[in-house]
């Protein structure tokens, strides 16, 4: 049975439909009383718009899923909204795999931000268009604009701002491999998908056509998909299913010429998942006749063959009819220049602190695939974290010293709590007992050699979150609402003690909430990672995953 899913129910009406231009009201006043009514207006309304300050211009970049999220929970009244795009309408990327095989229809998975915009009560500004430059020293950014630029102009235009929102993705990684942009398909867009359906109906049709071999018959029937990480993974059954279901009704006379390989360059396909969901897929793939060929990279991809090497044997060459690279994701050229220009050098992904500011640029933020958070380590802070704790400057912490600061370390450096959760401690002083050995508690005085030793590990629990849509649409909410209490927070600041500086910061650190993981490994078979290490494989899995991308 195949899924339809019609989240966004008729998007595509809307779907790349063009700007509309508000309209220019002309009022003309005739008689002198009028003219004198209209002076009055204006300068009350001069005196009024004196009193009030212009509004900050917040300028997103990106309609997916981190900025959409943004978008939807700001308050746009504070400020004045503009968002640059190059796509007018959100996609729903968790089920871009199901549009490659017409499981699901493309307006079913997409929403369009004017809809958005309109919800919201219209203020916000939306351009479809690429920043191509971001110029942190003048606020500006560079935009160019593709529709329509053949009649005037070439399509590019400057925007101020004075706090930055980059939530632009990432796109896809081929390792520069020769023969990949110009031989493989990708699967990030709408698109995209759209092109794999196309491509794999051409290949059936193709290897129909008389007059062939059946060698070539079978070379075009070899669908070979680069990447065994989810998005591989699903699109491999997703096709397996469509080709097993629906084409051999109405190619019969090639179905034994059909064979999908996934090539992957780790031992395993599926790393970042539980061992147990794994080798549950690896299973069921060998059983559906999907071949998993793992510890094989791949070289080369030229028009009809594509190139691997193993650690053990020399390069092979393979006949493919279609392939499909998913090998992670790579940087937008927009984002390296900025990196460039701010001194992050020799770094894959954009840098940002725990609140999503780029350091060292006043104003930016940048969430979701294009940046990735570097948590401050606390043996970077240890002298400042025992400054602020040793209150009466003794010297040496108390157990009481310590947890007075204790909540404020908890925030400002969430691998405490792991570290902790991971010895299986329910306090820091537990940590501290441990380190000091055999003495009482209220007798405990650690000089900072001692508070360095049992803090020591703690670091080690500091990990970086995934690139996916749940990191992505955690950071747009949450940024949306420092933004909508920025005010607030600048006269009572609710994060936690400053360690380096005095007073406290503005708000909570951005703290991820995981809430699971799926893969659907097709024939109606889903696993699932749910927290606490809970995995649940089979029918009822693939429903609680239509559940809750349906929610
Ligand atoms: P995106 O959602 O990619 O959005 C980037 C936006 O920026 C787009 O609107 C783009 O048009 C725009 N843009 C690009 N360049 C520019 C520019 N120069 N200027 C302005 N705007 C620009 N994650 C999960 O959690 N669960 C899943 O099941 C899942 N399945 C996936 C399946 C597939 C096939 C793929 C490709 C991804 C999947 N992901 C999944 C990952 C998830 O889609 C990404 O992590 C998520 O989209 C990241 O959100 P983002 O807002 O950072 O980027
Ligand atoms: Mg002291």
């Amino acid at each position: 049975m195949r899924f339809s899913a019609f989240f966004f129910d008729g998007a595509s009406r809307a779907f790349h439909h063009r700007p509309t231009f508000s309209k220019l009201v002309v009022i003309l006043a005739a008689s002198g009383g009028g003219l004198v009514a209209y002076a009055d207006s204006k300068s009350d309304h001069a005196i009024e718009s004196s009193r009030v300050a212009p509004k900050k211009k917040v300028v997103v970049l990106g309609t997916g899923w981190a900025g959409t999220t943004f978008l939807k929970n700001l308050d746009s009244s504070l400020y004045d909204v503009q968002v640059v795009s190059p796509r007018n309408y959100f996609t729903f990327t968790p089920l871009l795999p199901s549009i490659t095989c017409g499981t699901v229809e493309p307006r079913s998975i997409v929403e369009p931000i004017r809809r958005i915009i309109k919800k919201k009560g219209g203020e916000i500004k939306f351009w479809e268009a690429e920043c191509f430059k971001i110029d942190p020293t003048s606020k500006k950014i560079h935009c160019r604009s593709d529709i329509g630029t053949n009649l005037d102009g070439n399509g590019e235009f400057l925007l101020d701002y004075d706090y930055l929102v980059i939530a632009i993705g990432a796109r896809a990684n081929t390792f520069n491999t020769p023969g990949v942009v110009e031989h493989c398909h990708f699967l990030k867009e709408v698109e995209d998908a759209q092109k794999i359906r196309r491509s794999v109906m051409d290949c059936f049709e193709r290897a129909s056509l008389p007059n062939l071999d059946a060698e070539e018959r079978k070379r075009i029937l070899h669908f070979v998909i680069v990447g065994g990480g989810p998005s591989g993974i699903e699109f491999a059954a997703e096709l397996h299913d469509f080709v097993t279901e629906d084409l051999f009704k109405l190619y019969p006379m090639v179905q034994d010429l059909v064979k999908i390989s996934v090539i992957e360059a780790g031992e395993h396909i599926l790393t970042m998942f539980d061992k147990r969901i794994t080798k549950f897929a690896e299973e069921k793939f060998q059983r559906d006749g999907i071949e998993v060929k793992t510890g094989l990279r791949v070289v080369e991809v030229a028009d009809k063959n594509i190139t691997m090497t193993h650690k053990s044997t020399e390069k092979m060459s393979v006949p493919y009819g279609m392939v499909v690279w998913s090998t992670g994701i790579g940087t937008r050229p927009v984002i390296m220049d900025f990196m460039k220009q701010i001194g992050q050098v020799n770094r894959r992904v954009l840098a940002t602190d725990e609140w999503l500011r780029v350091h060292e640029c006043n104003g930016v933020y940048a969430l979701g695939d294009c940046a990735t958070i570097s948590q401050r380590k606390v043996m970077e802070d240890i002298s400042a974290i025992f400054k602020v704790a040793d209150k009466d400057n003794s010297g040496t912490l108390t157990v009481k010293e310590i947890q007075d600061v204790l909540d404020d370390i908890c925030i400002r450096y969430p691998q405490v709590e792991l570290y902790l959760k991971s010895k299986q401690m329910s306090d820091i002083v537990d940590l501290i007992m441990d380190s000091k050995g055999d003495v009482e508690k209220e007798s405990v005085e650690l000089d900072i050699e001692e508070f360095k030793r049992a803090l020591a590990n703690v670091d080690s629990q500091v990990k970086n979150l995934p690139a996916t849509a749940q990191v992505a649409a955690q950071q747009g909410n949450y940024l949306a609402k420092c933004f909508n209490k920025m005010k607030d927070c600048e006269e009572s600041p609710e994060g936690p003690l400053r360690m380096r500086e005095s007073g406290r910061h503005h708000f909570r650190p951005f703290r991820y909430k995981h809430f699971g993981q799926f893969a659907p490994l097709g024939g109606e078979q889903t696993a699932a990672q749910l927290p606490g290490d809970w995995i649940s494989i089979g029918h009822s899995t693939q429903w609680l995953w239509y559940s809750v991308y349906a929610s």
